[in-house]
């Protein structure tokens, strides 16, 4: 059986200051010994992170495709590597908004990452309009297929379904629809890498509260939960990895 993964993404919030409620945490992570806790943090953040709380899993946000040369304000997988984190998303919804970001370039990241022996978590997701439109599972579906690697395995891929309009709204999908898509995504991934597809877990993501944790994550095919807001704070994370 796959291990439930509760994993928090601080997008471009935090500080030094902040940095106290990884304490907390990560002593509620220890608590609970069944479930794999990470959080990705601003790229600033991780080496402070790992001299703070040595042990747990940060990880970035993003990461260069490239091994080096002239991508100003990029990082690369060996920079990452070098302060500290584990891992790495890849694909996010914000980094396809704002940065134009494709499948193709999750598909690089995600490959540069590996290389560089970094986990990955990679994001996919339709907009509101594309939900609307009926086509939520095919535009996942085209996702997954042009940005999983070849070969990719559990021991360091994991999907991420977070539909944009659920992300920072407090609006979610039923959890029919969350079971239906990540349904879909396994079947996709599974002609893609074949059993490997068992060992890949699918998290959720787009509004996850300790409200809404337990029902989540008890929904056939979800793996976890890729939490944004509420990993910002020990008070709202901690609830969602007791929920796990
Ligand atoms: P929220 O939990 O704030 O909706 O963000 C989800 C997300 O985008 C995590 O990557």
């Amino acid at each position: 059986a796959r291990r439930k993964l509760v994993a928090g993404n601080w997008k471009m919030n935090g500080s030094h200051a902040a940095l106290a409620e990884l304490v907390t945490i990560a002593e509620a992570a220890r608590a609970a010994p069944l479930v794999d806790v990470s959080i990705a943090l601003p790229a600033t953040l991780i080496a402070p992170a790992v001299a703070l709380v040595p042990g747990f899993a940060f990880g970035g946000e993003d990461v260069h495709a490239a091994e080096s040369g002239a991508h100003t304000g990029c990082l690369s997988a060996a920079m990452l590597v070098e302060a500290g984190a584990r891992f790495t998303i890849v694909g996010h919804s914000e980094r396809r908004a704002d940065q134009g970001e494709t499948s193709q370039d999750a598909w690089a990241k995600a490959s540069a990452a590996h290389r560089h022996g970094l986990g990955v978590i990679l994001c996919v997701g339709e907009t509101d309009a594309e939900r609307d439109a009926g086509r939520a599972a095919r535009v996942v579906q085209a996702q997954i297929e042009k940005s999983v690697p070849d070969l990719a395995t559990g021991d360091w891929l994991t999907l991420a379904y977070e539909p944009r309009w659920a992300i920072g709204t407090g609006r979610t999908p039923t959890l029919d629809e969350i079971g239906e898509v990540h349904a879909i995504a396994r079947a996709k991934l599974r002609t893609l890498v074949g059993d490997a597809a068992d060992g890949i877990r699918i998290l959720y993501g787009g509004s996850v509260t300790g409200a809404n944790a337990a029902a989540i994550l008890e929904t056939e095919d979800v793996d976890g939960a890729l939490v944004g807001g509420a990993s910002l704070t020990a008070a709202k994370f901690v609830p969602i990895i007791e929920a796990a």
